[in-house]
């Protein structure tokens, strides 16, 4: 896979040097040139695969040349290894659970399957890595368990301070080991920028080996589309052969980034839905041609509260670019938190299914664009959280208590350790300096 830069000023790269570099030195995203196509026997077949073997079909295509087959097979069984199971809520709707991993959130695919990446690619240059990432809530627990323990990996979090739920903040404050919280007293987007001015930073990178965890990084992207093409296996496999719409409960855009990827590798779908709470610059863009990106604000669906979202101009690219292009692959939708709470507890009540904030923000987005196109298709949408992640928000608007998984309770009697930070870069470059 050779990889340049969306703003055309750094070299073209291996993926090995983009998954360390995460950002190129322009500052634009590093893209793959070529996305191929898979043959039509593997989608004829793909109702009889598993997750792990539709993974590893579609990283061979991607990733084929980078790394040999049976170290791609290694590194598949390792991060790959839980469920996406859909189940189905109402007729012709289908919830695509991504929250059977170790954080309960999707991101513990991409988190996984780059910490099992990286940690290849290092066993061979014998080198250290320090990770950076900044959280809204749910990259920081995936990435703090993806890479809890791997060897010669140190891994800092930014959090915004007050604006993660409960069980978020112990994800990430409770590993420790090579696992280090900071709580930033400022927001989602704070955090990311002190991330952006690190890795822009000549001192810091001739001092350590900075990598990027966040979700541009182009190895937590590409696992993200395996589960799409799994979604549409478990479809075919229940005898379901309707056009399939997806939506995509959205923040940064790198789950709807995913989706577009598979699209291109030849998954049929009919659309997609970019549904985001009121930090709704993509659905404005959607629907107006023009991308004004705002600061952010908070939301009960924190995980979308993103007001310059990062993978937007791959988003872009990868629908083709061109507005017009771009307006016939995705659909926009947005809630604000009434909507977000009106949807979960009516379709508590209707079906007994509780959903995360970010689900409901999705099932919205989804059931809305099915009632406009009037056609008959199959809707699925993406369940991105385990909904007691968010237990206070959801009891609230149910009114009542709701069961939660061991995993989760378990850490709430967990002492937290964070260490309190500005929004200053000089601030943040100091404390990693003495490190
Ligand atoms: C990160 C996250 C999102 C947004 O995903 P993006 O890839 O940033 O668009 C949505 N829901 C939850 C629960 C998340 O953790």
């Amino acid at each position: 896979m050779i990889l340049y830069s969306t703003k055309h000023a750094s070299p073209d790269v291996s993926l090995e040097e983009a998954v360390f570099r995460g950002l190129p030195p322009d500052n634009g995203l590093y893209m793959p040139y070529e996305i191929p196509t898979l043959p039509q026997s593997f989608f004829d077949t793909i109702g009889d695969l598993s997750i792990s073997e539709i993974a590893f079909e579609v990283a061979k295509a991607l990733l084929g040349n980078d790394v040999p087959e049976s170290d791609l097979k290694g590194i598949i069984e390792r991060s790959i290894n839980f469920e996406a199971p859909l189940v189905g809520i109402e007729p012709n709707k289908y919830v695509l659970e991504l929250f059977h991993g170790p954080s309960m959130a999707f991101k513990d695919f991409g988190a996984r399957f780059m910490a099992a990446l990286m940690s290849y690619f290092l066993q061979k240059s014998h080198q250290d890595i320090h990770i950076l990432v900044a959280t809204s809530g749910d990259t920081g627990g995936a990435v703090a368990q993806g890479f809890y323990n791997t060897p010669d990996i140190k891994v800092t979090i930014l959090y915004p301070t007050g604006k993660v739920s409960d069980i978020q903040e112990k994800q990430l404050t409770t590993l420790g080991g090579n696992v280090t919280a900071l709580e930033v007293d400022g927001t989602f987007d704070d955090c990311q920028s002190l991330v952006k001015q690190a890795f822009l930073d000549q001192e810091l990178s001739s001092k350590y080996n900075l990598a990027s965890a966040n979700s541009i990084n182009i190895s937590r992207l590409i696992p993200q589309s395996f589960y799409y093409f799994n979604a549409y296996a478990q479809l075919k496999k229940a005898g379901v052969d309707k056009p399939v719409v997806f939506c995509v409960p959205s923040g940064n855009f790198g789950n709807l980034s995913a989706g577009l990827i598979a699209q291109r590798m030849g998954l049929p779908v009919k659309m997609f839905v970019a549904a985001t709470n009121i930090n709704n610059i993509v659905p404005n863009y959607l629907a107006s041609g023009v991308y004004e990106p705002r600061p952010s604000q908070e939301t009960i669906s924190n995980a979308m509260d993103v007001g310059n979202p990062s993978n937007f101009i791959r988003m872009q690219l990868l629908a083709g670019d061109a507005y017009e292009e771009v307006v016939k692959h995705i659909a926009g939708d947005f809630s604000n938190d009434d909507d977000t709470r009106v949807t979960m507890k009516e379709v508590y009540d209707k079906t007994g299914y509780i959903m995360c904030p970010h689900t409901a923000v999705a099932y919205r987005g989804l059931s809305s664009y099915m009632t406009e196109l009037g056609e008959d298709v199959t809707g699925v949408l993406l369940s991105t959280a385990h909904y007691a992640k968010f237990l206070d928000v959801v009891e609230g608007t149910l009114g009542t208590t709701v069961p939660i998984p061991e995993r989760l309770s378990a850490l709430l009697s967990k002492e937290k350790v964070a260490i309190p930070m500005s929004t200053k870069f000089s601030d943040f470059k100091n404390y990693l300096l003495q490190l």
